[in-house]
């Protein structure tokens, strides 16, 4: 048992992972010509731990193939990364939570392999930003709504390791005195954050950004949906504006491994928490392991 743990994988010659190594994760593991590491070229996914079990894993490897297919890299038998997933999972200290982050790239400069690997480690305590909120600041993302459809070569709605420019946002909303970032569109739209997606409460309505506005697709967002059409919510995909936002009874971010995180204030001005219906969420996406 460890606090972290990572595999490598190995593929075959048409790009598929075939099975993987488990290595120390302390010691150097790529070369300095890894496109991941020179280019930015490849994709990820991480799969937040409760109680040490992968919540929604299912999810994120089909987003997984998505990204895939989206950066023409060679197709992957998805329970080979999951086996990884599970066993580095695994092989970590009990802890209340943690995260695995898989990273697939094109490979060394100049090679014919893809490269990959797992990373798994316990990771701090999410639940007090659960309860006291976030501060968001607006930020414009200097591109209209219609980027997917205009310029797909953009890769908007893939999930690339390309983030300089996420943590960037980060460091201009802390220059701000804000926590996080919901980006807009150059016309006008609410898009996402940096690492999460944006949903809207309005009575018993839930409302996000419709993915076609070159957003990601939250795995989050998606189950947090299916649990509020169970119980009684409407659930909108939309054109949302910041008058929306400020309209709203309660916002959220939400992602993996900080689950639905309550949005207190925007650009300053105090939004109410519903710290009721963030439990239910959390309670929610904890019950997902399997
Ligand atoms: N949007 C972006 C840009 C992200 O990077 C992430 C997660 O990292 C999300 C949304 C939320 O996705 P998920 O709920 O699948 O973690």
């Amino acid at each position: 048992m460890a606090a972290s743990a990572l595999a490598l994988f190995d593929f075959d010659a048409a790009g598929a992972a075939t099975g993987y190594r488990l290595v120390d994760p302390t010691l150097p593991a790529l070369t300095v010509t890894e496109l991941a590491a020179t280019r930015g070229d490849g994709v990820f996914e991480t799969v937040g731990l409760h109680e040490g079990r992968p919540i929604k894993a299912a999810r994120h490897f089909e987003r997984f193939a998505t990204s895939i297919g989206m950066l023409d890299l060679p197709p992957q038998d998805t329970s080979v990364w999951d086996a990884a997933l599970r066993e580095t999972a695994a092989a970590l200290d009990p802890a209340p939570e943690g995260w695995v982050k898989m990273v697939m790239s094109r490979g060394i400069e100049g090679g014919d392999s893809p490269t990959g690997w797992a990373y798994a480690t316990v990771s701090a305590s999410t639940v007090s930003v659960r309860e006291e909120g976030l501060r968001v600041v607006l930020l414009d993302r200097g591109y209209r709504h219609d980027i997917a459809q205009t310029s797909p070569w953009l890769l908007q709605g893939a999930k690339t390791i390309s983030y300089a420019i996420n943590r960037a946002a980060y460091r201009e909303a802390a220059r701000r005195d804000a926590d996080d970032v919901v980006f807009t569109t150059s016309d006008g739209y609410l898009l996402e954050g940096p690492t999460s997606t944006l949903v809207l409460r309005t009575g018993m309505t839930l409302r996000t950004t419709r993915t076609d506005l070159g957003i990601l697709a939250g795995t989050t967002q998606a189950e947090l949906y299916e649990w509020a059409a169970r119980n009684g919510y409407t659930t909108l995909y939309e054109r949302l504006t910041p008058a929306d936002l400020a309209a709203a009874d309660a916002a959220w971010l939400v992602s993996s491994v900080r689950l639905a995180a309550p949005i207190r204030a925007v650009d300053g001005i105090p939004k109410p928490v519903d710290a009721a219906l963030t439990a239910s969420f959390t309670a929610h996406l904890h019950s997902l392991t399997d």
